[in-house]
């Protein structure tokens, strides 16, 4: 059995992985010529690790994490505490950690798990078909590819969604701006082994520890869709935008660098329930495309992965009966993520004022419990628990 699976992303390195694991030919196609992730860092949450310890990439993803064993709110213009807590009770609870991750280095250690050499890049794919027995692909240097099944793991601007939905999904702008970036561990800025969230005017400034002394950074800022976007006013459009904030924050600014900060309008797709026709099946932001508010777009790429390569490989009543299984399995838990992070960034980014107020108010009496005990519920709603 051949798979053919199209995009060398998250979602697509780790259903390959997946696949061959599970005892299937695999064939990956991605379009660019060579892979320029749009993020600088990602964070995995034990869900997602659970799915890439099971895909054998335990120690490699180990040494690529960052220690992040505390989380804390700060008020963004006293720069004061208002809740600081530690992450291990989450941990004990979910029994794996979260990484934090520098983005092309994740990329790096998936593409070389399953061979650098055997991905075809420049692929494009324009089209696909099938027949009873087997399914086409055609790309846009005339070339085709056959196989039994086809997994499209083409993003979110995925062009298979629509020949599987039969019509065209629009992308939902969240209304907020996100710039990130990497610098190096400056303790002025916040504590090296700690998630630090600067919050106020329903925008955030926040700190994620990844491997080799670095900090992964995020500035969200509610802003409308299409305004210009230039590397040589970023840092003072930052200042502009953050006046006023904690020392740390105007520290931060100074140290970035524009050359390698990027600037993503934020959008997520209204959760639809089918992902597969025939024998091809939506994986990844293909097939659900959520804001980044809790993190886990990418982590439910690699839970996709998991399921798919569960379901195919304990099938026997054919390929078209597994994928239907898998879609079964994935429909609403990646459509309660995409929810999930949906009211996560409304509250985050005020989308109703006062209900931002009271979550800021909130904030001062938090303990750690619920955060983590939400957390909990969203890790555990995995497909390893
Ligand atoms: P992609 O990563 O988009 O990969 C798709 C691949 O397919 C690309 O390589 C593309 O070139 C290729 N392709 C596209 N079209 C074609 C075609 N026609 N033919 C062939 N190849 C094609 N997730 C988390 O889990 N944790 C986080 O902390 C997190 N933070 C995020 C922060 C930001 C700012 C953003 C924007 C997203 C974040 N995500 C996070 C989400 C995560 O990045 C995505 O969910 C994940 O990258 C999806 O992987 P994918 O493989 O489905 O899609």
């Amino acid at each position: 059995m051949k798979a053919i699976v199209i995009g060398a992303g998250i979602g697509g390195m780790s259903a390959a992985i997946a696949l061959e694991k599970a005892g299937f030919d695999t064939a990956v196609f991605e379009a660019v010529k060579e892979m320029k992730p749009v993020g600088a860092a990602i964070s995995i949450w034990p869900n997602g690790v659970k799915c890439l310890n099971a895909l054998g990439m335990k120690e490699p993803l180990r040494a690529l994490g960052g220690n992040m064993a505390f989380m804390a709110y700060n008020d963004a213009h006293s720069g004061s505490t208002l809740t600081r807590f530690s992450m291990k009770p989450l941990v004990q609870q979910v029994g794996e950690y979260p990484y934090p991750v520098a983005r092309a280095e994740l990329q790096a250690m998936l593409i070389d798990t399953y061979g650098r050499s055997r991905i075809s890049f420049g692929k494009r794919v324009t089209q696909v078909e099938q027949t009873e027995h087997g399914v086409t692909a055609w790309f846009d240097d005339g070339s085709q590819a056959e196989g039994d099944f086809l997994i499209a793991a083409d993003g979110t601007h995925s062009v298979i969604r629509h020949y599987v939905l039969g019509e065209s999904v629009e992308r939902r702008y969240a209304g907020y701006v996100n710039w990130n970036g990497l610098v190096t561990i400056d303790e002025a800025i916040a504590p090296a082994d700690q998630w630090t969230t600067f919050v106020g005017e329903g925008k955030r400034v926040s700190l994620m520890p990844v491997s080799d002394n670095r900090f992964y950074f995020f500035f969200d800022v509610p802003l409308p869709k299409g305004l210009p976007e230039d590397r040589a006013t970023l840092k003072n459009d930052l200042k502009g935008y953050f006046s006023g904030w904690a020392e740390p924050v105007q520290r931060l600014i100074e140290r970035l660098n524009p050359e390698t900060t990027n600037r993503v309008e934020i959008h997520d797709i209204e959760p639809f329930s089918r992902f597969v026709k025939g024998r091809v099946a939506l994986l990844g932001d293909a097939a659900h495309s959520t804001t980044p508010d809790i993190g886990q777009g990418g982590c439910a790429a690699m839970e996709d992965a998991v399921v798919l390569a569960q379901t195919l490989a304990s099938h026997s009543l054919g390929i078209e009966d597994a994928l239907l299984r898998y879609e079964a399995r994935r429909v609403e838990r990646t459509k309660d993520l995409v929810l999930k992070a949906r009211k996560r960034c409304d509250v985050t980014h005020a989308k109703d004022a006062e209900v931002t107020a009271a979550w800021y108010a909130d904030l001062k009496n938090e303990t750690g419990e619920r955060v983590l005990a939400g957390m909990c519920d969203t890790i555990e709603g995995g497909p390893l628990g």
